[in-house]
């Protein structure tokens, strides 16, 4: 147990939370539910379509598209 062990755990319980509240909203938790990425770099990338939810925004199509990544990012951060 140490300090990186820490901060996953910190960073999973936020991911979750936020993860839980896009289901209540029905909304791609990449995304928020825009269906696209925003720009964080504005000179390298223009918004592209979320690779989470295929663009379309939807938690249903996140789950099915990006779930399977999600929920392998969770569990390695537990072990
Ligand atoms: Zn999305």
């Amino acid at each position: 147990m140490g300090l990186f062990q820490a901060i996953s755990d910190w960073q999973a319980g936020r991911r979750e939370k936020h993860r839980a509240v896009m289901e209540a909203a029905g909304k791609c938790p990449d995304c928020r539910g825009y269906g696209f990425t925003p720009a964080y770099d504005a000179v390298y990338s223009a918004p592209y379509d979320c690779p989470g939810c295929n663009g379309s925004g939807l938690y249903s199509d996140w789950l099915q598209y990006g779930g399977a990544s999600y929920a392998a990012s969770v569990s390695s951060a537990i072990e």
